[in-house]
Formats: structure tokens, C-alpha cells, sequence
């Protein structure tokens, strides 16, 4: 195995393309094609300043990088993080594009982000912030064109400021030009918990493939944001046993399950899940190595490293977070015989919903929350099942699988358009 350093292993822009080219090479992609898709097609960089709320001015950077449109308008949401970097945008860019074509949606890959630690900005800020940022980026996107939606650090709120911004320069209301939109401003129902629900539906799927029971599954999150704790809440419900939280400041233990509502009103509360006294305080890191049948990283990238992919002791590793794992670990894991649901698969839930906000938008219609969870979970276990079915005809890992069965996808359509010369 080729040793990296890790900060190699954990550039996550180098994690895609590793991915990006042994799926390639598998599937005998045409050398043209390849190059095509081995580089985002626009990146764009912003730098904009903001008045802050004690009267200085603070010059903000802010980038968006559409990888590729050749299934449809771009598509991904937009990250606020003191660390955000261009590799990093390029990385998550490139895997919306991968996740639109594993659940078959009429989307290309795009991504946002802006340096920026929202935790340390008033609200009034982060208004003006999302506002010029929005202004900035103006010719680029819209309901045809690039389609932002939240990720970390961004919520219904930002999305509602971006619309309005938006819908302001064109004239009039755009509500298709974000989603995850707050529902009176055409936002869909069931978005904000869709990619925990969707993590819910391939852990279903994930345990019927392994002939393994719900009853006694012990569950491990890390990330207890609007994705950790959907996917909690959700499972849970199903009779899941949340044994574990982590989040960046503590780790919680219950191997009894812990009471995930009243950890959600604690957090809401309190901001944070220490001081939960339903549950004891433990290590956040060392809890993601206990014993587990799911370990379900739902943050950032790189949580699963060659540090500590050798001390796992989970059965399945569904992924809530773009990009937990790195390439050194997926390794480690295939040797431990961990089942892997790919991020690209397994987080696909929000995006798909995300879509169904839009084509509501666009018809003006709109659906209850019974009829966007029934189309979700349809997708969902369709797409599970095509991304095993594809691993086991073709001899790949989940991964590997999902990313050549996107690939491919993506491929045809850029072959099929042709080259604008
Ligand atoms: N930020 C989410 C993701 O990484 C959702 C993107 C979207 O709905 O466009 O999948």
C-alpha cells in the first residue's frame, strides 16, 4: 500500500480523485471523457466585504465551483466554516455530482462555501454575509442554471435570505433558485430531516442484506447536527439502539439507547449535548471505536483515518457526512470486512428531497409529507439496491461500485451531448 502522510490522506480533493480514478480505470472510461470529468468546470472565487455590526469592515472569501451540468442545472449546498478551502469545495462539488447520478436525478454537482465561523456571527451578519455572497454570484446561478441548498453552517434561514436576494435582482419572486427553503417560502415538506431519513432507509436495507435484526442493532453517531440527529431520532424510532453520540466538544454513553428527543430538546436548550445527564460523558474520539453494529459518522470529512480504522468494531459503516472516510482507511475496512454505505449513496436522502422541492416550486404544487417520504424511501431502497447489485456483479466494494455506476451515468450523457466546439 502506498504510504501517504496525512495530510495527504485527509486533502479531500485528492480522496476524490483517487476514488474518481480507479473507478475510471475500471470501467475502461474513454481518455477524453476522463479528463472531462476529472476537473470541476468552473470555479469561482469571491472576495467581499461586509459591514459588521460594530462598524468595521471585514473582507469575506467565498467560493462556488459547479463540477459538472451535464445531467442538469448544478446542484449543492453551501458551507460556512472557519477551514473551508477551494479543495475542499472542489471535493464536495464533484461527489453532488456523483450522488445526483447514483439516485438518478436530473442534476450536476456544485458546491459553496464561505470562510467564516458562524458560531461567532450575529445573525444580522450572517444576513448581510449570505446577501453579498448572493450579489457576488449572481450571474451564476439560478432554477436552470445552479441550485444552492444548506450544508454545514447554513439552514432554512440562509436559504430564505439567498431567495430573497436573488428574487430582488431578477424582479420577481425565484422561489426555485435554493431549496431547503423554510415551507411557507416554497419550501418542501420533509426536507430538513430528509438525509436522516434517507440514512434510516439504507440502514434498513443495509441490515435485511446482512441478514442481521433491528431488534439489538446498537447504533454509534458522530455529529449530532441536522443530519446526526435526524438519523437518530429516525432510527430510534425504528427500534435502533443509540448507544453513542459524539459531537466536536464530548462523547456520550448509553448502552441502554439513549433518549434521543430529550437529547434533542437538551441540545436545543443548551447548544451543546455535554451535561446530558440520560447518558454517561465518555471520549469522542475513543467512542467511535466501541463496539457497535452501525457507526454512523453524520460531520465532516476525515473522521475515519489510518489512525484509527484498525480499532473499529462496527459491522457497518453508513455514511451521513461527504467524505468521513479516507482512501488509506477504505482499506483498512475492506480487510475488516466492514460493509460500507458510501457517502454518495447513503447521504443522497437530502438532495433527492432537494429535488422534489424544486419540481414543486416549478409546477407551483404541492405535495404533503407523506407523499415527498414515500417518493424518498422508493428512491432510496432502489438505489441501495442498484449499488449492491452493481458491487456484486462486478467484483467492487460499495464504494467503488457507486462511483462507477455514477460515472457511468455521467459519461453517457457528456458523450451523448457531445463537445461544443
Ligand atoms: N448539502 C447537502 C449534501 O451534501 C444537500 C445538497 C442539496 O440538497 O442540494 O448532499
Amino acid at each position: 500500500m502506498e504510504t501517504l502522510t496525512l495530510e495527504h490522506e485527509t486533502n479531500p480533493w485528492e480522496a476524490q480523485a483517487a476514488r474518481f480514478e480507479f473507478a475510471a480505470k475500471k470501467l475502461n472510461l474513454d481518455r477524453g471523457i476522463w479528463k472531462v470529468l476529472s476537473q470541476p468546470s468552473r470555479e469561482i472565487i469571491v472576495h467581499f466585504p461586509v459591514a459588521m455590526d460594530d462598524g468595521t469592515v471585514e473582507v469575506f472569501t467565498g467560493y462556488r465551483v459547479q463540477h459538472s451540468v451535464a445531467r442538469g442545472p448544478g446542484k449543492g449546498g453551501i458551507r460556512y466554516a472557519p477551514d473551508v478551502s477551494l479543495d475542499e469545495v472542489r471535493a464536495l462539488a464533484s461527489w453532488m455530482t456523483w450522488k445526483c447520478a447514483v439516485v438518478n436525478i436530473p442534476f450536476g454537482g456544485a458546491k459553496g462555501g464561505v470562510i467564516c465561523d458562524p458560531r461567532k456571527l450575529s445573525q444580522t451578519e450572517l444576513e448581510r454575509i449570505t446577501r453579498r455572497y448572493t450579489a457576488e454570484l449572481i450571474e451564476f446561478l439560478g432554477p436552470e442554471k445552479d441550485v444552492p441548498a444548506p450544508d454545514m453552517g447554513t439552514d432554512e434561514q440562509t436559504m430564505a435570505w439567498i431567495m430573497d436576494t436573488y428574487s430582488m435582482h431578477m424582479r420577481q419572486t425565484v422561489n426555485a433558485v435554493v431549496t431547503g427553503k423554510p415551507v411557507n417560502l416554497g419550501g418542501s415538506r420533509g426536507r430538513t430531516a430528509a438525509t436522516g431519513r434517507g440514512l434510516s432507509v439504507v440502514c434498513d436495507e443495509a441490515l435485511k442484506t446482512l441478514s442481521m435484526p433491528v431488534a439489538g442493532c446498537r447504533v454509534i453517531v458522530q455529529g449530532f447536527g441536522n443530519v446526526g440527529s435526524n438519523a437518530a431520532r429516525l432510527l430510534a424510532e425504528k427500534g435502533y439502539t443509540i448507544i453513542g453520540i459524539s459531537e466536536y466538544d464530548g462523547g456520550l454513553f448509553n448502552p441502554d439507547g439513549i433518549d434521543i428527543p430529550a437529547l434533542i430538546e437538551h441540545k436545543k436548550n443548551t447548544r451543546t449535548i455535554t451535561g446530558f445527564v440520560g447518558a454517561k460523558a465518555v471520549d469522542k474520539g475513543e467512542l467511535l471505536t466501541y463496539p457497535c453494529e452501525i457507526l454512523l459518522p453524520a460531520a465532516t470529512e476525515n473522521v475515519i483515518t489510518s489512525r484509527n480504522a484498525a480499532q473499529l468494531r462496527c459491522k457497518i459503516l453508513c455514511e451521513g457526512a461527504n467524505g468521513p472516510t479516507t482512501p488509506v482507511a477504505d482499506e483498512i475496512l475492506a480487510d475488516k470486512k466492514i460493509f460500507v454505505v458510501p457517502d454518495i449513496l447513503a447521504n443522497a436522502g437530502g438532495v433527492t428531497t432537494s429535488y422534489f422541492e424544486w419540481v414543486q416550486d416549478r409546477m407551483g404544487y404541492f405535495w404533503t409529507e407523506a407523499e415527498v417520504n414515500q417518493r424518498l424511501d422508493h428512491i432510496m431502497t432502489e438505489s441501495f439496491r442498484d449499488v449492491i447489485t452493481y458491487a456484486q456483479n462486478h467484483s467492487v466494494n460499495n464504494r467503488i461500485a457507486a462511483y462507477m455506476l455514477a460515472i457511468d451515468r455521467v459519461a453517457y450523457t457528456t458523450r451523448q451531448r457531445g463537445i461544443y466546439a
